[in-house]
């Protein structure tokens, strides 16, 4: 089996332990690989490399590591097929989602932020014929990326893109669950010219390698997407030591259908929006608030259209929907369907684990399901799933809609479909979130600010966002 090893100081090298994880692949259910265990010595070779690397690597100016960064993105691309193949094969997810969203977008996040900072200018304040003050940015030194295994490589590249171009160097630690394409990745740095020390990627599990990231005193700012209850860990140990903190986390996206809609563009796209990579998408609509008035008529239209998904072998670019992550995540979706039917849920469709024929016959398939019947207070309507699930509740007045979108402790991401101009204004103004499409969803503009509110995060990531969270900004003020 592939033996997956860090990637320290330029060289691929296994954790100092010596131990090894299984990796799995979620549409067979079985071992593909063998993951570095690190701990606490790997992320300070690590901390020490990147140390090393810090002078040179900022000192090369923006030009040179733009170039340099270029030349990954370059060399990704040129091995398309083999990332797309890994990354369905270590996620579940269908090949062709891979290839047409995460390895074209990671390739995107690479040459957005190389180029970026090429653009990225600073500010001046001038106190009339007194002073000038400028602001100058400078790269923090290294710092921490940890990231999550629903979008492996797109969120890997999202944090060390930014971080890198700004011109730090960088400790990163993928999901355990899906560390194969960070792998591959780190295969290709030392052909694109990012000097030894710069990126480093150490493998293992959470509570080891990325809580000693979390607690490295030379490790000044912390860029992490995961749960909220991994975020909370994380700000409990990196607040005292005042690290900088971007936190990514949960959500419990409401999509709110309002009856004068364009009917049928929202059914397709709130078919997408609810089980696209099985559901396991921060951005995806899990709480489908539907006006009265289109209720019934928006159930048969929809319900039919989720029938239709086929779900199968990630490699068969016939399949709507692949396997889910992990056992234990399938065993975590469907404990969430017997909540929802201990307290009161319908299920109009799917609730159960799905069994394939042949060499796919342990995989960790679902059914996408839909349940309706449950008020905004139960714990299936407050608490993230992250799978194939998603719940109708109706509403009357556009108060109503509000006051249940409004009904989680979350505030990533929200959807309202209407043709109703000033309304649509109206609702993205009032809506807790971080981001709200309206008649769209996953729209992405690499500029725009990303995150959440309330338990959704802290900070926010993309453009310029992302490169003043890896610069500390210094007035420097000139008497005249
Ligand atoms: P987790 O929080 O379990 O893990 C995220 C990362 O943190 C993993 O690399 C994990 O390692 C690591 N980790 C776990 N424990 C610790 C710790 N104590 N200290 C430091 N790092 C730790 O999230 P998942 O991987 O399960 O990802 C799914 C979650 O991510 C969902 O809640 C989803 O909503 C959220 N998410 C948020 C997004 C956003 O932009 N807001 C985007 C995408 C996902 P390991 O894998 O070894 O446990």
């Amino acid at each position: 089996m592939e033996r997956l090893l860090n990637f320290i100081n330029g060289e691929l090298v296994p954790a100092r332990s010596a131990r090894w994880l299984d990796v799995f692949a979620p549409a067979t259910g079985t071992a593909h690989a063998h993951l570095a265990d690190s701990d606490e010595h790997d992320v300070e070779a690590a901390v020490q490399a990147a140390e090393k690397a810090f002078p040179a690597w900022n000192a090369l100016g923006r030009e040179g590591r733009s170039a340099a960064m270029l030349r990954l993105a370059d060399l990704i691309e040129e091995d398309m097929d083999g990332f797309v193949a890994d990354e369905s094969k270590d996620n579940g997810k269908p090949l062709a989602l891979a290839r047409r969203v995460d390895i074209p977008r990671a390739v995107a996040n690479l040459r957005f932020f190389a180029t970026a900072i090429l653009h990225f200018s600073s500010e001046a304040h001038l106190m009339d014929d007194v002073a000038v003050n400028y602001t100058d940015r400078q790269p923090i030194g290294v710092v921490g990326c940890i990231s999550p295994w629903n979008l492996p490589l797109y969120l890997f590249t999202w944090k060390i893109a930014p971080a890198l171009a700004a011109g730090n160097c960088v400790v990163a630690k993928p999901s355990e669950v899906t560390p194969l394409t960070a792998y591959r990745l780190s295969t290709l740095c030392n052909a694109a010219g990012i000097p030894p020390g710069v990126l480093n990627i150490v493998h293992g599990l959470g509570p080891k390698v990325g809580a000693a990231i979390t607690a490295h005193p030379k490790i000044a700012a912390i860029s992490f997407t995961g749960g909220t209850r991994t975020g909370a860990e994380i700000a409990r140990v990196a607040a005292p030591m005042f690290k900088k903190l971007s936190l990514e986390l949960g959500g419990k996206n409401p999509v709110l259908v309002f009856a004068d809609c364009d009917f049928d563009l929202m059914v397709k796209t709130t078919v997408r929006s609810s089980f696209t990579n099985q559901g396991q998408i921060c951005l995806c609509g899990s709480r489908i608030l539907v006006e009265r008035s289109i209720l019934e008529r928006f159930r048969t239209a929809f319900v039919g259209q989720v029938r239709l998904l086929k779900v199968g072998d990630p490699s068969d670019p016939d399949q709507d929907m692949g396997a889910l992550v992990s056992k234990d995540h399938l065993e975590k979706v469907l404990s969430y369907v017997e909540l929802a039917k201990s307290e009161g849920g319908r299920i109009l469709t799917g609730g159960e684990q799905l069994h394939l024929a042949g060499e796919l016959k342990n995989g960790w398939y679902m059914a996408p399901t839909v349940i309706e019947g449950l008020g905004p207070e139960c714990r299936t309507n407050q608490e993230e799933i992250f799978g194939p699930v998603v719940t109708i509740q109706p509403f009357d007045a556009e108060e109503d809609a509000l006051d249940l979108a409004n009904a989680t402790p979350f505030g990533l991401a929200s959807v309202v479909w209407t043709t109703d101009l000033q309304r649509s204004q109206r609702v993205a103004r009032a809506l807790h979130a971080g981001i709200v499409w309206i008649n769209c969803w996953m729209l992405r503009d690499l500029r725009t600010p990303f995150g959440g509110v309330k338990n959704s995060g802290v900070g926010r990531e993309g453009g310029v966002e992302a490169l003043k969270f890896f610069t500390e900004a210094k007035n420097v003020c000139i008497k005249l």
